[in-house]
Formats: structure tokens, sequence, C-alpha cells
């Protein structure tokens, strides 16, 4: 496995959304990566919100080609719905330009989240959103095989706002999906109640592609029990990151809420986990 860039620190978010011009943007992104050590990046929306592109200001069809020396994966984040044609229709048309930039500039994963109904899911809301889902993500499956660039679901599953409502239904749902990739959210799963054993058992034997990491915390609000550093919740990561780190290709990425110093212990931590 390699570790990915995803959270760049606190300081340095203030710092990129400061500079004027695109391109001393991404030359800033760059340096940052390379100075705390990382192997990748992985662009795209974060907790909430899509960070690099809507919140730093970074077109995706500009990345420079000194980037080549990074490795590349595009996290596309949530999607409402499902329930009709039109919901389809703006998946596949964020699929088609995600396939586009992630060819043009050697993406090997494009990420999603299943899909998510801010009211919350009815069993019958349920049932057509997986039929839509189902049937408009299996186009884009065979289009990952045929690039070589994966598509891989996030593994958000919980009670009625994500399609699936715990990991066993995630599991079903990519169990008929083989070439879909799984990225295993280590912080939510944790939280929700699943031990490391758990996600292992379940998920170790799937297209495991990779990893959001931070700690999680249990019994607390979520916001306060996720994203957490290295240490400050209660996740055995030598546990989770010791089955996984083998995988060919696999990314762990660091989904931590912390300042730049942050950043640089918890991957020097994570660093002494694998072993
Ligand atoms: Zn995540």
């Amino acid at each position: 496995m390699y570790f990915a860039m995803k959270s760049i620190g606190n300081e340095n978010e203030e710092k990129i959304k400061s500079i004027a011009h695109e391109s001393d943007r991404w030359k800033f992104l760059y340096d940052i990566a390379k100075a705390y050590g990382f192997e990748g990046i992985q662009i795209g929306s974060n907790i909430g919100t899509d960070l690099y592109v809507e919140e730093f200001k970074l077109d995706l069809n500009n990345i420079p080609d000194y980037f080549g020396d990074l490795k590349f994966t595009l996290h596309l984040g949530g999607h409402n719905g499902f329930t009709n044609e039109k919901d389809c229709e703006a998946f596949d048309k964020k699929l088609e330009s995600a396939f586009k930039i992630a060819a043009k500039h050697n993406f090997h994963d494009i990420s999603i989240h299943p899909p998510v109904d801010a009211e919350g899911f009815t069993p019958d809301k349920r049932k057509i959103s997986e039929e839509y889902f189902d049937k408009t993500i299996m186009p884009w499956e065979k289009e990952a095989l045929r690039s070589n660039i994966s598509l891989s679901m996030e593994s958000h599953d919980y009670g009625v706002y994500f399609l699936f409502d715990g990991l066993h239904e995630y599991e079903r749902f990519i169990d008929k999906h083989p070439d879909l990739g799984v990225l295993i959210d280590i912080s939510h799963n944790y939280y929700d109640n699943y031990s490391e054993d758990e996600i292992i058992n379940i998920l170790g034997d799937k297209n495991v592609k990779g990893l959001h990491i931070s700690d999680a915390l249990r019994n607390v609000d979520v916001r306060k029990g996720t994203h957490l550093a290295i240490g400050d919740g209660t996740v055995d990561f030598s546990k989770l990151l010791n089955h996984f780190k083998d995988v060919l290709n696999l990314y762990g990425a660091l989904e931590i809420v912390t300042n730049n110093d942050g950043i640089s212990s918890n991957l020097r931590a994570l660093r002494n986990i694998v072993t």
C-alpha cells in the first residue's frame, strides 16, 4: 500500500485559498505533498464539501505535467437519490468527465459514495434507487476494466441516509458487482460499531482498492467521533493496515482534520504501524 494526501492540514488549507493564481495553487499542492512525503494524492471531495475543486478552485483539466511522479486517485463523493432517469443521467455525465480526466492524468482509481437521500430512504425508495443505481453503474464497471482505471465505492452505510443500511447490505451489492472496487472508510465503519475483525471478515476478500484513514471514537457525536488523528480514537490500525498492506496499488488516503504538523506526525505514525 502507499499513503496518499487528502487532508492537507489546516494552515495549508488557509494558505492555498489565499494564493491568487491557479498555477501557483497547483505548485503549492505539489510541494506540500512532496514535503510531507506522500507517494500520491487523492483529489476531490472531502468531508462534506468539494474541497479541491470548489474551495481550492483547482480545475482538474489544468493539472500540471510535473505531478506525474505522484500517484493520483479521484474521489467524487456523494450522489443524490437515483429516484428517476434524470439522476441517472447526471451520474453518467459526472462519470464520463471523471474517466476523461483520469485517463488524461493517469489516475488509477475513481471513487464514489453510495447514493444518498437527505430525507432518508423509505423501503420503497430504497428499492427503486437500487434498481436505478444498479443499471447506471454497470456500464462504468465495464469502462473501468477497459481503461484500467478502477471504479470504487466507499463503504458508507448507516441508517436511512445511505442506500445500504449496514456493511452486509453494502456487501450484498458489491458481491453482485465484482468489478466494482471497495474503498473502506475505516473511521465511519468503526464509528458505526463494526470492529476491526468484522471489517476484515466482511470486506477483506473483496476487490479492495483503497482505505480512507482516520481514527474514530464511538458513542460521541459523529463530528467528534470521526476523522480524528491517529491515537485520538480507539481504532487498532495495526490490525487493519497490516491485513491490507500487500494489496497491489492500494491507497491509504488520510482524511484527518488536523493542522500541518498533525498531518506529518500522523503519516509518520502510520508508516511505523505498517510492518
Ligand atoms: Zn471517506
